[in-house]
Order: C-alpha cells, then sequence, then structure tokens
C-alpha cells in the first residue's frame, strides 16, 4: 500500500495511482467515478465506460437484482465487472452488518479491500479511451486532455522542477524517472491542488515528507533500477521534517543530497540491516544535515548517525535514539570514545541498547542539556557503561537528569559540570535487579551536588543514602514514591535519622514511603510566597 490517498490532484489534472499503473485523468473524467466515504467505487450506470456495459450485458445489482437506471450509483463487485451492487443496497447492508461482505459469485476473489478498489479503478479508466504515453515531461502546466496511462517502461522526465514527494516516489515506483538538473521535493498537502511546481518552490503547507516502508517486490525493483540511472544524491528536500520507515530509509539515504539552506528534521527508523549496510562505508560525516534541530533514529538507522555532518556551532533541540538490539548497533559501540561529534544538544534522550553509545559522544564544553533521559529495559543495555569508570562520562552542565530502569546503574558514571545545578533528578525503578550494582556502592558516594527536586520511584529510593547532595543545597521538593514494602526493605533496617537530606522545602511521600520517614535527616524550611 502506498498512499492513503490514492490520487494526487494537479490543477485540473488527476495522478491516479493504481496497483498496476498511474493514470493521469482530466478533472471531468476522474469525477465519472467516485469513491464514497468507505472507500467503495462508484459509478454513475451511464458514466460505465462503454466497453463496460459491452462486458456486462446488463448491469443487475445482485442484492436487490434491479436493473439500474441510467443515473444509479453503483459500485462494481469485480474487475470483470461482472456484476455490481446498487447504492441503497449497500447503504441497507451497512446499517445491517456494518460491512459490504457481497463478492462476485464468479470470481469469488478474496483480496484486501483497498487492492481490490485500486483494480476496479485501474480497470475502469482502462475501459475508457485512452492513450498510453513512452515519454512524458512534467512541468508546472502539465495538463492531460484524455485519460493517460503510463506504465512501468514509461519515461518520465523531471528536469529543474520541484515535486510533491509523494508524486515523485510514486513515479519512482511505477515508472522509469529521468533526471536533469536538478529536483527538489515538497511535502504533501491535500488541500492545495498542485503537485509540480518551479524548482525551490516551497509553500507553508507543505512541511512533512514520508517515505514509507513496506513496498511490494515490484515496486522495490522498479526503484532500484531508477536509483541506479538518476545521478547519486541528486534531490533536494525542501521540507521542515522527513520521515522514512524501513526501505524508505534506504531510498532517502540514495537519492537525497543533504539539507541545502534549511535542514529538516529526520525521523529515520528500520529494523532491518539491508537498508543501511551499504552506507555504512561512507566516511564519517559525510551526509551533510547542517543546523538540525531534531533527530530521531530508530533500530539500524542508529548506525547512520556518524555519517551525518553537523554544523560546528549548530545546537540541536532533540537528538533521540533507541534501539531493541546489540546488532542495531554493532558498528557504532566499535567507535572510540568521545569520537561522534554532537555539538550542543538540548535534550538528549537514549532507549535501551543506545544508552552504550553515551561515552561515544562528543558534546560541546560549553553545553547546557535541558534534559538527558536514560531509559534501559534490559540488563545487557548497560554491562558495556558499566566497565566504565565512574565519573568518566562527561554530560557537562544538566537541568533535568531521568533514569529509567536498568540505565539508573550510570548515574556514578556520569560527570557533571563542577557548577552543575539539578533542576530535577529523576531515579525511577521498579526491580532490584535493576539496580544491583549501585546499591554495593558506600552511602554518600555518589555525587549529585546540587539539586531542586528530587524524585525516587520504587526501588531506586533505596539509591537515597547513596547519594552525596551538595552540604549547603536547599531542595524545593523530595519525592519518594513507594507502593511495596520490598522498595524499602534496607532503608527500614537503617537507624533514624540516618539518611541526610539537608533543607527542604517540601517532602512529598507517597504510598508506603511514609514508612521510612524518621530515617530521613531534612530540616523543612518554609517555602517563601510567591506574589
Ligand atoms: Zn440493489
Ligand atoms: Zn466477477
Amino acid at each position: 500500500m502506498m498512499f492513503e490517498t490514492t490520487a494526487l490532484k494537479h490543477r485540473k489534472t488527476f495522478f491516479v495511482f493504481t496497483h498496476q499503473s498511474l493514470f493521469l485523468v482530466p478533472e471531468d473524467e476522474y469525477k465519472r467515478i467516485c469513491q464514497s466515504e468507505d472507500r467503495y467505487v462508484c459509478v454513475e450506470r451511464k458514466n460505465l465506460p462503454d466497453a463496460a456495459s459491452r462486458v456486462m450485458e446488463r448491469v443487475i445489482c445482485i442484492v436487490c437484482h434491479e436493473e439500474e437506471k441510467m443515473e444509479d450509483l453503483v459500485s462494481p463487485l469485480c474487475r470483470q465487472i461482472h456484476l455490481a451492487i446498487c447504492r441503497k443496497c449497500i447503504e441497507y447492508l451497512k446499517k445491517r452488518t456494518n460491512k459490504r461482505e457481497v463478492v462476485c459469485p464468479y470470481c469469488k476473489e478474496k483480496k484486501s479491500d483497498k487492492t481490490y478498489q485500486e483494480e476496479i479503478i485501474c480497470v475502469l479508466f482502462s475501459l475508457m479511451p485512452h492513450k498510453t504515453l513512452h515519454i512524458i515531461e512534467l512541468r508546472p502546466d502539465t495538463e492531460v486532455e484524455m485519460v493517460t496511462r503510463l506504465t512501468r517502461e514509461t519515461k518520465v522526465v523531471l528536469d529543474n522542477i520541484a515535486v510533491a514527494a509523494s508524486l515523485f516516489f510514486g513515479l519512482m515506483f511505477k515508472t522509469v524517472v529521468a533526471i536533469r538538473n536538478s529536483v527538489s521535493l515538497v511535502g504533501d498537502d491535500d488541500s492545495l491542488d498542485w503537485c509540480i511546481g518551479d524548482l525551490g518552490w516551497r509553500t507553508s503547507g507543505r512541511t512533512q515528507v514520508f517515505i514509507g516502508g513496506g513496498y511490494t517486490d515490484e515496486e522495490m525493483e522498479q526503484i532500484r533500477g531508477n536509483i541506479k540511472t538518476i545521478p547519486k544524491k541528486s534531490i533536494q528536500i525542501n521540507a521542515k521534517e522527513i520521515h522514512a520507515v524501513g526501505d524508505g530509509v534506504y531510498i532517502l539515504l540514495k537519492v537525497w543530497a543533504g539539507a541545502g539552506e534549511y535542514s529538516p528534521d529526520l525521523f529515520l527508523k528500520t529494523s532491518k540491516k539491508e537498508h543501511i549496510e551499504e552506507f555504512l562505508k561512507e566516511e564519517n560525516s559525510s551526509l551533510w544535515v547542517g543546523r538540525v534541530k531534531r533527530l530521531d533514529l530508530g533500530g539500524y538507522a542508529v548506525e547512520i548517525f556518524p555519517k551525518l555532518g553537523l554544523s560546528e556551532e549548530n545546537e540541536v533541540k532533540k537528538l533521540s535514539l533507541g534501539s531493541d538490539s546489540p546488532a542495531e548497533i554493532s558498528e557504532i559501540l566499535k567507535m572510540e570514545n568521545n569520537s561522534i561529534w554532537v555539538g550542543k544538544v538540548k535534550r538528549l534522550e537514549l532507549k535501551d541498547y543506545t544508552v552504550q553509545i553515551l561515552p561515544k559522544l562528543r558534546i560541546h564544553g560549553e553545553n547546557m542539556m535541558k534534559e538527558l533521559v536514560l531509559n534501559s529495559n534490559y540488563p545487557s543495555c548497560i554491562t558495556k557503561v558499566l566497565g566504565a569508570e565512574n565519573n568518566s562520562i562527561w554530560v557537562g552542565k544538566v537541568k533535568r537528569l531521568e533514569l529509567k530502569y536498568y540505565a539508573v546503574e550510570i548515574l556514578p558514571k556520569l560527570r557533571m559540570h563542577g557548577e552543575n545545578v539539578l533542576e530535577e533528578l529523576v531515579l525511577d525503578t521498579y526491580y532490584s535487579k535493576q539496580i544491583t550494582e549501585i546499591l554495593k556502592t558506600d552511602n554518600s558516594s555518589i555525587w549529585v551536588g546540587r539539586v531542586e527536586m528530587l524524585g525516587l520511584f520504587g526501588y531506586a529510593v533505596e539509591i537515597l543514602p547513596k547519594l552525596r547532595i551538595h552540604g549547603e543545597n536547599v531542595m524545593e521538593e523530595l519525592r519518594l514514591d513507594v507502593f511495596f514494602l520490598g522498595h524499602i526493605t534496607e532503608i527500614l533496617k537503617t537507624k533514624d535519622k540516618s539518611v541526610w537530606v539537608g533543607k527542604v522545602k517540601k517532602v512529598r511521600l507517597e504510598g508506603l514511603a511514609k514508612e521510612i520517614e524518621n530515617k530521613l535527616d531534612f530540616t523543612l524550611i518554609a517555602p517563601v510566597d510567591q506574589e
């Protein structure tokens, strides 16, 4: 399945993508065939192409057996158009069963409804008078006067123009694309009846480019052929965001020239190595993304991260990496520590195995991170990091630090700027096995410096005695959340007032946390009234 919408409108011409072909259809012809809200293809009896009427001697509704009047809407049941169902009966069936479970008794083809409806559209257009082109150049003023079919052999020339991304990739999957000079892609916007413009065209409504996955073998074969012949990395993309998944990641990396004047945010995700394998050979920082603001890489796409070239003075607003398997990031894990330039980054989020990439990142010396989130669900996600020395992983200044599950173990390994003030520190874990190492450390051995808001959840409450907070710290809020006595077994054994917290304005003890209130050594101070 390629798009949600199977038709793209340009001026008065529709590009209709069907399973086998691409049709360019004039608006008048297109209106003869309509898709109802439930996506069934309907056509007025009188508008059934002549050839179709000859195929079906007469059109009979399979449900009511009434021969349709010329202006009645009918919905063909199969590609051969043996029988149809009338609009009245569709409504009737929908009310009763919520579905239209009627198939042509001669064909009994079982296909997904969408493919099926696409094929019927294809048949209806093929039955209309039409021509098949061997070559066509698409220009901003392109229009057709009659139904025009493009096949897998049709050569489509794009020369110094901007094209909506969905039309471009549709052409790449269905035809032979020839690119001359330069081509830029813009995002899709159904509200504009415009898919082809002058080069450099940008419209405010077109902000996102999607390159989905799940293409058929036929489509992939066609696009591979196209990729071979078009100049390497010749495609500019003028959009705010590029989203690619699965095969789409491979296609993007093959054709995209990298960031130009504008750096789009990148969201890439794939679970197959073959989608990124050939790019691993390329030099680091070779795909220019310049001043990218948002980078979200998942699965094997994480391996592409070192290949991205970021501008020296750039500040990334949010960098998210996530991987469910060590195999997905095996190459990046071989890299030296501090070898991957990130520069300044506001929010950094590493999930599961990518937590191990943290020491590989080189963050700007004067960086001020708003948020660092490390989250690992499996013990093997952090084994490599656990081998690191304490205070060896430089993260600079951090305002909010959140460690979840196994990643809590990484806290002693982090080195924050000496003058750092943590506005919020959150440690969150529900099983003791997730923090076995940190629980072995001495009390007051993990330096966290000044902390304004400290939140410990579940078993992480047991870490409180291990933390060393700045002697002159004044905490805004201490929050402990315990809903299972097992979370506080060790603290319960300690002496009263033995866990130093210092000055604090508000203590929030949730659930069973009240059980350890007298173990805490804190001085409540009145919050300053805020006007
Ligand atoms: Zn009927
Ligand atoms: Zn049939």
